[in-house]
């Protein structure tokens, strides 16, 4: 059974005249509910974020002006999602509370999931690529706080962007480990640096993602890990207009399935945020996403 986090507002906070495919939330949310016939998968609705856990790791001037609706129209073209829409703010609290409601739900039942999320390019002081806070951060903070035994957290990073902003956040603490795995000519232009990045040539296909993917979990086996967050990002797909990679819809779910061993292997249990996924037809998308929630609905 698969708890997934989701809301309506996640689509309807966007403008509908925004570039971002915002009805990408809707159409998976559909999608699983028409396959959902053995129900592994259960639908819950997050409550808003606590703020707290917002100032706890982002800059409180950025807060605030986020907050307020006061964000200059610079950092708001920055983060994207434009045209902005006062709405956002909801939204934006509605997905970082799904995120940490999450973590709870898969300390209960050892997987659980945002149905968006995964927001890997927000930094301290600043939102970009349409992130505006890190929910990644944000959750890993909420996670060791509230829980004695979950301390050292493993961020496996799969969207073919570097998670670059999570990345920044925690580079000086030791007990929370970022992997990003990515396509080394996709945004951002400038990296930085994970504990372990792995930054892949343009144009890569299946079987060469796959292996390198493989060894790179091998590396990551004798960390000390508690708990897994998998930024699942789609949009290495050959259909993605966004990224730079050319893997096929077999090779996205063999990519899940070496994460999901990985993560029985290791015995910890795993949050999934969506990330990024930016096909066209959007429908390659919500397949490829629909398909990652049921592989872990058996969890
Ligand atoms: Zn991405």
């Amino acid at each position: 059974m698969l708890e997934i986090f989701y809301h309506p507002i996640y689509t309807s906070g966007i403008s509908k005249s925004s570039s971002f495919p915002r009805d990408r939330y809707q159409l998976i949310f559909d999608s699983i509910l028409k396959s959902n016939q053995d129900k592994n998968i259960v639908f819950k609705t997050p409550k808003k974020i606590n703020l707290k856990h917002l100032y706890r790791v982002h800059q409180k001037k950025y807060v605030d002006q986020f907050l307020d609706g006061t964000l200059p129209e610079s950092q708001q073209r920055k983060i994207g999602l434009r045209p902005w829409t006062s709405k956002i703010i909801e939204r934006t609290l509605f997905i970082m509370g799904g995120s940490v409601n999450a973590v709870m739900s898969s300390l209960e039942n050892g997987a659980s999931a945002n149905l968006a999320g995964g927001t890997h390019h927000a930094y301290y002081d600043y939102g970009s690529g349409y992130c505006v806070f890190n929910d990644l951060v944000i959750s890993a903070y909420y996670c060791k706080e509230k829980f004695k035994r979950y301390q050292n957290i493993l961020i496996l990073d799969l969207d073919v962007h570097q998670g670059d902003g999570t990345a920044s956040m925690v580079k000086t603490d030791k007990s929370i480990f970022t992997f990003s795995m990515h396509c080394e000519t996709n945004f951002p232009l400038k990296k930085q640096i994970s504990d372990l990045d792995v930054p892949l040539k343009k144009g890569m296909k299946d079987k060469t993602y796959l292996r390198i993917l493989g060894s790179s979990l091998e590396k990551l086996e004798d960390n000390d890990t508690d708990i897994i967050f998998f930024q699942a990002g789609v949009d290495g797909l050959v259909h993605d207009t966004l990224g730079h990679l050319e893997l096929s819809h077999n090779g996205m779910i063999k990519r899940n399935e070496m994460v999901l061993n990985f993560c029985k292997k290791q015995g910890c249990p795993i949050v999934i945020f969506m990330g990024g996924g930016y096909s066209k037809p959007i429908s390659q998308t919500v397949k490829a996403f629909s398909k990652l929630f049921f592989q872990f609905s058996n969890f």
